[in-house]
């Protein structure tokens, strides 16, 4: 196929469409590509040209596309029921999958996740959990109108979602418009405060703690992103500080919120990241991998605790007023119970688990560069570093890795690798090693 067909729809593009997060004065400049299909941990363009899908579509596909036992899933589920509203309503994938899904729920001690709630992405299963937050406090004593976030994290893009995050650049904007909330330190190794991500940790939770003997009363839920602030650049931290904000959660009366949007669904080697503090969060927020990649859908699994609060309310207290039209659409449910039916079936969690050691033994060879100033890795979800080398470095990068037929996303000047949880060990090298091939040439 000639080049000029990807020109001319690019064209067309730049006419018609807004896209995310996007400066479109420079839009072009950036060689977008003109995705036409995709199949397992490959994209292909309308040129023809293919990439290997170095962040897993935005980090949502777990198998890769176009797994066949996802797409007869949907298909089977397209010839029974395409749509009906979960407003005095309900259906077979809707149950099923919220049974599947607290059956994979992380456990421990008394708190257990017993309830589904649907929504339709990352941000607005966020901004349900902040209402249900608020609502139980509301239920259970007295309004607690304050939410404890991180600095650095990030939760979403909608005001709510936005008045958690704390990355000034994303979130500095729209601060106007924001609900209460008060910023925690955050646990991760970002600034050079200390190099130990178990002192980071230490410190964080004093900090929360010192929060919390302030404005706990105050303060309905802290939320955080457990194990790694992804958004951020990938910034891991210690499980310890997990085990802290639950303790203080606790003390204070509060909730905590796991928003594992990011990290859940088997992305950094467990199901659920809490599970790598052994931690059970009041409200744990999915989205992401839950479909495969495939179709919008994400959900918020909250404590018989919780839900039990809100049936014992006063009865004009007792509804949840919140929900989307498409909420627990059947075929995005069917697309989900699919994809965890498979991952329990191939065990991909424990092969997520191993593909992220060999990719963090690859990466380790990247330190060969002067140019490579950092490396986090958690899983399947990884950051490099490079070196500031005037405007968007992390750019430049992304661009040779493409010449070089893998796709990847920047972070600043940090390099996002988050391929599917399937790939193998031949493409993880094809993947490092272009990314090994583009560092050399940006900083030769
Ligand atoms: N929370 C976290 C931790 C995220 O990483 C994201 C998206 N990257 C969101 C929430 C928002 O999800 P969505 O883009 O589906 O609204």
């Amino acid at each position: 196929m000639p080049k000029t067909e990807s020109a001319a729809w690019l064209q067309r593009d730049a006419a018609a469409v807004w896209h995310p997060f996007t400066q479109h004065s420079r839009w072009l400049d950036d060689e977008p590509t003109v995705v036409e299909r995709a199949e397992g941990p490959w994209l292909y363009d309308i040129d023809g040209n293919r990439y290997l899908d170095g962040v897993s579509s935005l980090w949502v596909t777990t198998f890769g596309h176009g797994e066949p036992a996802i797409n007869d899933a949907i298909r089977e589920q397209l010839a029974r029921l395409d749509h009906a509203t979960f407003l005095g309503a309900t259906h077979r994938p809707g149950i099923e999958l919220a049974e599947e899904l607290l059956s994979t729920a992380p456990t421990g001690g008394e708190r257990a996740l017993g309830k589904v709630f649907f929504a339709g992405d990352g941000s607005s299963a966020v901004e349900a959990a902040l209402k249900m937050a608020y609502q139980y406090s509301v239920q259970t004593g007295r309004a607690r109108p304050l939410f404890v976030r991180l600095a650095e994290a990030y939760h979403g893009d909608t005001l709510g979602s936005v008045s958690v995050g704390g990355i000034g650049l994303f979130h500095a904007t729209y601060k106007p418009l924001l609900l209460k909330t008060v910023e925690a330190p955050s646990p991760a190794v970002f600034d050079r405060r200390t190099t130990d991500p178990a002192t980071a940790a230490a410190e964080a939770a004093a900090g929360l703690e010192s929060l919390m003997a302030e404005h706990g009363d105050e303060v309905c839920a802290i939320i955080v992103e457990p194990m790694v602030q992804a958004a951020a650049g990938i910034l891991t931290y210690d499980a310890s500080y997990l085990t802290a904000a639950r303790a203080l959660a606790d003390r204070h009366g509060a909730l905590l919120i796991c928003d594992e949007v990011a990290v859940g669904v088997g992305r950094t080697g467990r199901m659920w990241a809490s599970e790598h503090a052994g931690i059970v969060p009041d409200l744990l927020i999915a989205a992401k991998g839950l479909t495969a990649g495939y179709l919008p859908l994400s959900a918020v699994l909250a404590t018989d605790e919780v839900y039990n609060a809100f049936l014992g309310a006063p009865a004009e207290a007792r509804t949840f007023f919140h929900g989307h039209t498409y909420t627990a659409n059947p075929l995005c449910a069917a697309a989900a119970l699919a994809n965890l039916r498979l991952m329990r079936e191939r065990e991909l969690v424990k092969r997520a688990d191993e593909l992220g050691v060999l990719l963090g033994e690859r990466l380790a060879a990247l330190t060969r560069h002067e140019a490579v100033t950092g490396i986090r890795r958690l899983g399947v979800m990884a950051a490099v570093d490079v070196a500031d080398k005037g405007e968007r470095a992390g750019v430049a990068v992304c661009k040779a890795a493409k010449r070089r037929g893998v796709w990847l996303r920047p972070l600043g000047n940090s390099v996002v690798l988050m391929p599917p949880l399937a790939l193998r060990p031949e493409e993880t090298d094809l993947l490092v090693g272009a990314l090994d091939e583009a560092i050399a040439e940006v900083y030769a």
